[in-house]
């Protein structure tokens, strides 16, 4: 093998190099630089017994597997594993919990993952207890004899907790339990939990992998070879699969990455700061504010902050809701992480599921405001809030 060759088939290119390569060396036939999508359902089969690879598009198909390479590629894990959205990725992985089992989960996670735990699983006996996890010793008291997995969103939707993964990770191991981190908010181009010692990732790759607002999907990553066996086998059995289309522009997506996670970085700050700088503005979490608690672990685990921020008005749950009402720029919508700045409300949009005596308890108040900051001009997104906060 030539060493042009080499360099390739090794894993030892930059981040931005393996968002653009890995799982997509030319086609074979043609030598599109873009590999197909492979939209078929089957394949022909050379004779009984002898496929190449390939049976079913459940089971497994090749646009599906370029992404698949390409995200465990860039979390410096072994395998990555596809579903149709992040939900069916999180509800693949709790088949690792047996019934009569137990799972620690951080309690400020998504209101999807919070209602599928609560209002779904709980119902098959599998046991969930949600503790602050921004405290290990929160997670270490929660440990029970039955205790098989811990579940650590960070930063998590919407109140941006930040996590100690590699200190989480010294109790998952004491104990034998697995550590899984949903890392959606950061993507692995600014936080890569696999190398602090947890064994899963979580991302739904509708948000920033994607990142044009234009697929649902997610997608688990693991380096133990049990856990990806058990994934590929729940993804044929069950069939929430990604189809070829969607992988196909997730991969698009992902090319331009590193650049996009910059420009939310670079967004995000300047927004914060002027949030911060606003009398009309109560609260701001941003994990790149020295105020905001979890800011020391970020920069130690992370390396750059993202485009997440949440904040609460003087004025309360009306101020905020005139706000999200008077944004002309903003997009008033459920989802992040893609190039439009996107408003959430989450008490009565993403977290809605949740009880309110629960949601308020936890810190989600009426007047919480989210904000996915997104790459237009930093200059036009401060300007729209600025109208809007009149
Ligand atoms: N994890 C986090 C942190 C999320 O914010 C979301 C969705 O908003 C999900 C998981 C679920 O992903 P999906 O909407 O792709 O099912």
């Amino acid at each position: 093998m030539d060493e042009e060759k080499q360099f390739f088939k090794c894993d030892k290119m930059k981040f931005e190099t393996k968002a653009i390569h890995i799982g997509q060396e030319p086609e074979p036939i043609t030598g599109a630089i873009i590999p197909p999508i492979y939209q078929t359902s089957t394949y022909v089969l050379e004779k009984v017994g002898k496929d190449k690879g390939f049976d079913y598009t459940r089971s497994s198909n090749p646009t599906r597997l370029a992404l698949e390479k390409n995200l465990a590629s860039l979390e410096n894990g072994k395998y990555g594993v596809s579903f149709s959205s992040g939900m069916a990725a999180i509800s693949a992985l709790m088949n690792l919990i047996n019934p009569n089992e137990h799972v620690i989960v951080s309690d400020d996670v998504y209101g999807g993952t919070y209602r599928l735990f609560e209002q779904v699983l709980r119902r098959y006996k599998l046991d969930f207890t949600f503790v602050d996890s921004t405290n290990a010793n929160n997670v270490n008291k929660a440990v029970k004899d039955n205790t098989k997995m811990v579940w650590i969103e960070s930063p998590t939707n919407p109140l941006l907790k930040i996590s100690d993964v590699k200190k989480i990770a010294k109790i998952t191991k004491k104990y034998n339990m697995l550590l899984v981190v949903d890392s959606t908010f950061m993507t692995p181009y600014f936080y890569r939990p696999l190398e602090l010692g947890a064994d899963i990732i979580l991302q739904s790759t509708s948000k920033y992998l994607s990142g044009h607002n234009n697929i649902i999907g997610g997608a688990i990553i693991t380096s133990i070879k049990e856990v990806y066996e058990k994934m590929k086998f729940i993804q044929k059995a069950v069939g929430a699969v990604s189809s070829p289309f969607d992988c196909w522009l997730t991969l698009l997506g992902v090319k331009t990455l590193a650049i996009r996670m910059e420009k939310h970085n670079y967004n995000g700050i300047r927004v914060a700061e002027f949030l911060s700088s606003s009398k009309k503005i109560k609260k701001v979490i941003y994990p790149g504010l020295k105020s905001h608690p979890g800011y020391n672990i970020a920069k130690d685990q992370m390396s750059g902050f993202g485009g997440m921020i949440s904040f609460e008005l003087n004025g309360g749950t009306k101020a905020g809701i005139k706000l999200m009402n008077n944004v002309r720029l903003c997009s008033l919508a459920e989802s992040l992480g893609a190039t439009e700045t996107m408003i959430t409300h989450p008490a009565t949009m993403t977290h809605s599921d949740i009880q309110k005596e629960i949601r308020l308890k936890r810190g989600i108040t009426d007047g919480l405001v989210r904000l996915s900051v997104g790459i237009e001009h930093v200059d036009d997104i401060i300007n729209d809030l600025k109208q809007a906060l009149i």
